[in-house]
């Protein structure tokens, strides 16, 4: 269980670091770079990878980064570390296919798990006051206990873990992220435990029982749909596949050559979601008269977005969720190249469509699955009979605090809400969680995309990376003795180098 060699009676504070994805695992990799104090930080994960999570420990190969590997990394001030790790580790003799047009790499997500496994270790077995564990378990509560008088006033968290036992914590940074999906309820009406609904295909083994004949509806058109083609036809699916969400808007593709980013969306920022939208659209176009691509605008938006988003009232950041958040998502979430070219591959042999539609019935029998859509621009309904249904709707963000039952005592307390508008939980701009009274608790912190609400984009790398450094930085400050950070000419600088 543990990693590091620590001596058996340590005084130091205890940070709980509750989920070990890419979030947990680099906010604990640079905890213990900041910290000049001695800290232990618990990891507290049930999976075996540090930082696999659920987008990086897929033991699928089919399933790659969505980004190139140069792009990707532990480290925001050297965004080249995962590609030249992944260049000296010899993957690409193993997995030629890995290396795309330009010289880009789209590594299998389990790959970049690997490497994020190995620094965590590394720095584990480093020197140094910090001293790292991973607790493989699932923690089942978080409760906050008096620590010192006044009693009331200053807590501490007894961690509950699965097996019974029970951690100590000083404090405690929550990255449990992404809950599973949660199919739509006709679905569920439907089909109940049915094995022919795979409700969640991120669960290891979830589509081996597929037969390569089955006629399969796969709902929901993102990257897990993705992700599911890629691994039917690797297993040399031959049945028809039929994929519909209410838009049909699939994700795009990468513009590999454009490196350069296009527009400022952060000085005067726009206050209403119109204003925005029309200032994307007024960029893009005149980005395009000098032959650049969409992309590189909507990557300077995703540059931005801290600042976009804080100037958007609130109402305006809800009309934005509730009418431009699939557009962005299908161009701001793009593809690799590898998937694509398997998408593009299915169509043309006439063996999958994608449809604008919506679910208006769905019933079940001995002979099939009978699915009627209801296509979005109109005309008749279309039935489809299939073998199997697969929910690829993404991880369920709308219930991702009843999805975690170990943070029941917090709301319970009033220590920890929702945020205003359903993405997360809700927090100050450090990072630190709000209680019921508006009060932000220093002993009390998110990492990574449960933060979104008062962050806008915090979905992809690198945004999910500054993020987990910052929060990393914050902790760190609170150490008792911990030195300041350095002074730079900018202002200040922690004390990490990558
Ligand atoms: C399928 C998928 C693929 C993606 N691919 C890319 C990509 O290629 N490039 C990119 O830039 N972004 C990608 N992303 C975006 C991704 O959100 C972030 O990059 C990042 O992985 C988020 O990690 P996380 O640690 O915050 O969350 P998670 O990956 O959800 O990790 C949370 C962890 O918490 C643990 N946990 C949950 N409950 C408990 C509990 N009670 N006790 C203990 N542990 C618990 C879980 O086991 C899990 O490991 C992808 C996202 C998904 C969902």
């Amino acid at each position: 269980m543990s990693l590091g060699n620590a001596p058996q009676q340590r005084t130091a504070p205890r940070v709980v670091i509750l989920g070990g994805g890419f979030s947990g695992a680099v906010t604990a990799l640079h905890l213990a770079r900041t910290a000049t104090v001695p800290v232990d930080i618990d990891i507290v994960e049930p999976r075996l990878l540090l930082g696999g999570g659920v987008a990086y420990s897929t033991p699928d190969p089919q399933h790659r980064i969505n980004v190139p590997a140069a792009r990707m990394s532990a480290f925001s001030a050297d965004m080249g570390h995962y590609d030249r790790w992944l260049r000296r580790s010899g993957v690409l003799a193993t997995d030629p296919q890995a290396l795309v047009k330009g010289g880009h790499i789209f590594s299998s997500r389990l790959e970049f798990g690997r490497y994020l496994d190995g620094l965590v270790r590394e720095q584990a077995a480093a020197d140094g006051p910090a001293h790292i564990r991973h607790v493989q378990r699932r923690a089942t509560a978080v409760t906050p206990i008096p620590r010192d008088a006044p009693p009331g006033q200053s807590f501490g968290y007894a961690v509950a873990l699965e097996n019974g036992a029970r951690l100590v914590a000083d404090m405690v940074v929550i990255a449990t992220s992404h809950p599973p999906p949660s199919p739509p309820k006709a679905l569920v009406q439907a089909l109940g435990d049915d094995p022919r609904l795979i409700a969640n295909p991120w669960a290891p083994g979830a589509l081996d029982a597929v037969a390569p004949e089955a006629r399969v509806l796969v709902v929901g058109s993102g990257l897990t749909m993705a992700d599911i083609l890629a691994t039917l036809q690797a297993a040399g699916h031959k049945g028809p596949i039929t994929v519909f969400s209410r838009r049909g808007l699939t994700p795009r593709g990468h513009a590999l050559d454009a490196t350069e980013l296009a527009g400022d969306f952060a000085t005067r920022p726009e206050v209403t979601a119109l204003a925005l939208l029309r200032r994307i659209r007024a960029t893009v176009t005149a980005a395009e008269v000098e032959g650049r691509p969409w992309q590189a605008v909507l990557d300077a938006v995703r540059r931005d977005a801290r600042t976009i988003w804080r100037a958007l009232p609130l109402a305006e950041k809800r009309k934005l969720l509730r009418h431009l958040r699939p557009f962005w998502d299908a161009h701001r979430y793009r593809i690799a190249p590898q998937p694509e070219a398997t998408i593009q591959d299915l169509q043309a042999r006439g063996q999958l469509e994608i449809l604008a539609a919506s679910l208006a019935d769905i019933t079940a029998d001995a002979d099939g699955i009978r699915a009627t859509l209801r296509p979005r621009w109109g005309g008749a309904p279309l039935t489809r009979t299939v073998d199997v249904v697969v929910v690829a709707t993404g991880p369920a963000h709308d219930h991702l605090i009843d999805a975690v039952p170990a943070l029941a005592p917090l709301v319970a307390t009033g220590r920890l809400h929702a945020d205003a508008l359903g993405l997360g939980i809700a927090v100050d701009d450090q990072s630190r969680v709000i209680d019921a009274r508006g009060v932000p608790d220093d002993t009390l912190w998110v990492s990574g995309p449960l933060a979104r609400g008062t962050f806008g984009e915090l979905m992809g790398l690198p945004q999910v990376l500054i993020h987990a450094e910052e929060v990393a930085r914050s902790v760190a400050r609170r150490l008792p003795g911990q030195a300041a950070p350095e002074p730079t000419k900018k202002g200040v600088r922690a004390r990490v180098t990558a």
